[in-house]
């Protein structure tokens, strides 16, 4: 695939907050740091929204929602060219966009150019097509009436984000909150805020009007909040760990029941049956476990292995996990770059020595990569049972679990023996037992024979179980955003 040259010093244009299609000033004057994880060093600072500037950001979202504003007001064919505007401008400098995007996150450019901004892109462009198809019915109910449904936008909405696709995730959530209607404010991940704060700028400039979209960047208790708890928000979509997702619920439950989509953890199967392609599998498996530094929500982080290949397996795997290329992310030759902050990097550490600690076998890798910013070695673990904590708890980094098992029967209670339910995959060439994987995990996405693919705008994503609440992408994730309105009319006479 092609790509163009990184920039890698990105010029950084945008550190204000997003209101009303301005920038302005927190009130507090406060600003926060964003860091270089490959450095620990400031990129820059940023203002730092706190509940008073996502106060004005609500109300400015409301105010936009207004019956007979030109947002509620517009038609849908134009909110979807909107959506296809602001596509177009971001496709137009995507090197520049991916440049910032590494530059904050620290993950490899050819993947913030070929997986992050390609598929902001490509999303924006999916749900602009859903503006105007959004319908409702007619209903044959008894009597002399006419009545129909009116698939309304549920209101203003607040977008949490995380740091692991900043942008991607981002466009995620704006693609079908804008296609629907709604409006919004977005409280980006206070490590990664630069390029949702670049993405306001083309947001003003394709022409959407003030006060539709709304950036706070800040901190989760202070702006997230405000959002969660405000009685003018109608909706929440909230991407992130699992902790974070039940205190916003928490948060709508006590305020004003306001809508809540959830996206959150997981601790994925990936169960790989003897007759599968072997190579094959095992460069998946990898990547399923390694892709953006393991900071993948469906990461296929408990990789169980039938017995019969399990040794062969293993060696394969830390084979692979040797080659993994580690470092300036800059590079084109680059896989993995740093984890995104000292917190997760300590985590990560300390969960790779709870690991040796209690028996796994560690295989390659376990410490820190160079004496600056936040690497960590690809690392494989072997002989892991499913009662240790390297089983059971979310890494988020770099660090595959090799678990054995003995047949169908065995593994599948034991995939399913999680809290978590966001993804799953099975490696077979045996149909029968393909669909009987398919059917019996208790996840949002099975992947037979891949893993991770298909994550774009097409298909629905989402958790069962403490994996989260709803869908996104499709239709499924327009639905998060509409409201279902009853409208009976009495009529002189009804004629079938
Ligand atoms: P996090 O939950 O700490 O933060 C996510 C967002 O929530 C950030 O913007 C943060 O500022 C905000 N936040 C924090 N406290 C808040 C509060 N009290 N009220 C409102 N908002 C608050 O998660 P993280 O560290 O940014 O991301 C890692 C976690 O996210 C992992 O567990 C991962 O599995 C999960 N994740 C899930 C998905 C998914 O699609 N299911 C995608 C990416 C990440």
């Amino acid at each position: 695939m092609s790509m163009p040259k990184p920039i890698e010093n990105p010029e950084v244009k945008f550190t204000k907050i997003f209101i009303n299609n301005e920038w302005v000033d927190s009130e507090s004057g406060k600003t926060f740091a964003t860091i270089n994880p490959c450095t620990g060093e400031k990129i820059a600072d940023v203002q730092e929204g706190d509940k008073v500037d996502a106060n004005k950001a609500v109300a400015a979202a409301k105010k936009a929602f207004e019956l007979g504003s030109e947002w509620r007001t517009m038609d849908a064919s134009k909110r979807g060219r909107l959506l296809n505007k602001l596509a177009d401008l971001l496709e137009e400098d995507l090197a520049y966009a991916a440049s910032l995007e590494t530059l904050d996150n620290g993950k490899p450019f050819t993947m913030s150019y070929h997986v992050d901004c390609t598929g902001a892109v490509k999303e924006l462009r999916y749900m602009a097509g859903w503006s105007d198809k959004i319908v409702g019915q007619t209903i044959p109910v008894d009597g002399d009436f006419f009545c129909y449904t009116r698939h309304e936008p549920i209101g203003v909405v607040g977008a949490i984000i995380p740091w692991n696709f900043p942008l991607y995730i981002l466009t995620q959530k704006l693609g079908p909150i804008l296609a629907a209607g709604c409006t919004v404010v977005v409280k980006p991940a206070e490590q990664t805020p630069l390029t949702a704060l670049y993405l306001a700028s083309l947001i003003k400039k394709a022409g959407f009007p003030p006060g539709v979209v709304n950036i706070v960047p800040g901190y989760g208790p202070s702006a997230g909040a405000t959002l969660s708890e405000h009685l003018d928000v109608d909706k929440i979509s909230f991407t992130g760990s699992t902790e974070v997702g039940q205190l916003v619920m928490q948060a709508a439950g006590r305020t004003n029941l306001k809508g809540v989509a959830l996206e959150c953890g997981g601790k994925s199967p990936n169960i790989v049956f003897a007759d599968c392609d072997m190579d094959y599998a095992v460069e998946m498996s990898h990547n399923a476990q390694f892709f953006n530094m393991g900071q993948v929500c469906c990461a296929g982080s408990r990789t169980f292995v039938q017995e019969d290949i399990y040794d062969s397996f293993v060696e394969k795997s830390v084979a692979r996990a040797k080659k993994r290329t580690i470092g300036n992310p800059f590079d084109p030759t680059t896989e993995s770059g740093p984890q995104i902050d000292d917190i997760q990097y300590e985590k990560i550490l300390e969960l790779i020595e709870s690991g040796k600690k209690e028996g796994a076998k560690l295989e390659c890798g376990g410490g820190k990569k160079g004496d600056k910013g936040y690497f960590i070695e690809s690392t494989v673990f072997s002989n892991v049972t499913d009662d240790m904590r390297i089983a059971k708890e979310e890494i988020f980094g770099p660090v595959q679990q090799i678990i054995k098992f003995k047949d169908i029967k065995e593994v599948i209670p034991r995939a399913n023996k999680t809290t978590y339910g966001l993804a799953s995959g099975v490696f077979t060439k045996d149909i029968d037992k393909a669909l009987m994987i398919a059917n019996a995990m208790q996840a949002g996405t099975v992947w037979v024979n891949t893993f991770l693919a298909g994550g774009g705008a097409h298909a629905p994503f989402g958790g069962y179980k403490m994996s989260g609440v709803g869908r996104e992408q499709g239709s499924y994730g327009v639905d998060e955003y509409l409201e279902i309105k009853t409208v009976v009319v009495k009529i002189p006479q009804k004629n079938s």
